[in-house]
């Protein structure tokens, strides 16, 4: 797992910085803000659906590797796709 950029790429357009700025509430509605200049990135539900993807994406990587999942924000997404 080296040398590859498949973790975090959810970086603002406007200037780069991967900082975000969660919603004060997380409706899937809800607006994910640049932690730098403070411009939209996406809603809530594409901000979850995007992680929920590069997990995926990992773990048809490493198919030996059980699909472990405690992270509250992911695993209803996870159950949602099942
Ligand atoms: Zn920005």
């Amino acid at each position: 797992m080296t040398g590859t950029d498949g973790t975090a790429q959810f970086a603002c357009r406007a200037c780069g910085s991967p900082s975000i700025v969660l919603p004060a509430v997380l409706a899937d509605e809800a607006v994910v803000s640049c932690g730098r200049c403070q411009s939209a990135l996406g809603s809530w539900l594409g901000y979850k659906s995007y992680v929920s993807r590069s997990i995926h994406a990992e773990y048809e990587a490493v198919p030996a590797q059980p699909m472990i999942c405690v992270d509250p924000i992911i695993a209803p997404a996870l159950a949602g796709a099942l």
